[in-house]
């Protein structure tokens, strides 16, 4: 009924790490890349449902086709599934992103600095979303948001040198604090703000997962 980033979105921002704060960017790092727009408590879903699809947002339109058409995507170089795919020749043992975020906070250095680069092209896509929508905090979701600093700190650099100096002062960066809730307390939020969701097939704007 409702997308995973734009649930986790809600959640945070009710109950989360985004409680008290006017507008807030959840983003779910997860296989896929997708963020969620919370204003004054209310989700920004956009005319058709679509805002939010930040994977889809292009860093370099001479790069990789993408599955959307587009050229470049920020899903192609900062996803968990693309991840997982660049360490494939040199480690073909690590299979999944929980295996890969463990190594990380292990201290494997290949897995460290593929986190650090994804952080750093996340956060140059969030400066973006920044300069456009001025939110006051920006909070990061899913399984790459579980290795914590070694995500943040480049993300968090990346973004403040991408966004203007007055969007990144009125702006703080951290974790999602509800974790795998997030989604199902999304879920329950809807429910009881927007029960008619639940229960009309033909709403026109469900969409996938991202
Ligand atoms: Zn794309």
């Amino acid at each position: 009924m409702e997308n995973d980033a734009n649930l986790g979105a809600l959640s945070e921002s009710l109950w989360g790490a985004g409680r008290g704060h006017q507008a807030v960017v959840y983003v779910k790092l997860g296989t896929g890349i997708g963020a969620g727009i919370v204003f004054d408590g209310q989700l920004f879903r956009g005319v058709t449902g679509t805002a939010g699809e930040i994977g889809h947002l292009s860093l370099d339109t001479n790069g990789d086709i993408c599955r959307c058409g587009n050229r470049g995507c920020l899903e192609l170089v900062a996803s968990g599934a693309a991840l997982v795919t660049a360490l494939h020749p040199t480690r073909p043992d690590v299979t999944d992103l929980t295996d890969l975020v463990r190594l990380a906070i292990d201290d494997d250095a290949a897995c460290r600095r593929l986190l650090a680069d994804a952080g750093g092209h996340v956060g140059v896509a969030l400066g973006g979303i920044v300069n456009l929508i001025n939110p006051d905090r920006v909070l990061i979701g899913g399984e790459l948001g579980r290795a914590g600093a070694l995500l943040l700190d480049p993300l968090t650099a990346s973004l403040q040198r991408s966004a203007v100096p007055a969007a990144v002062a009125a702006l703080s960066v951290g974790p999602g604090i509800l974790g795998e809730r997030a989604e199902v307390l999304g879920a329950l939020a809807l429910v009881l703000r927007e029960p008619e969701r639940l229960v009309s097939p033909e709403t026109p704007d469900i969409q996938a997962a991202g």
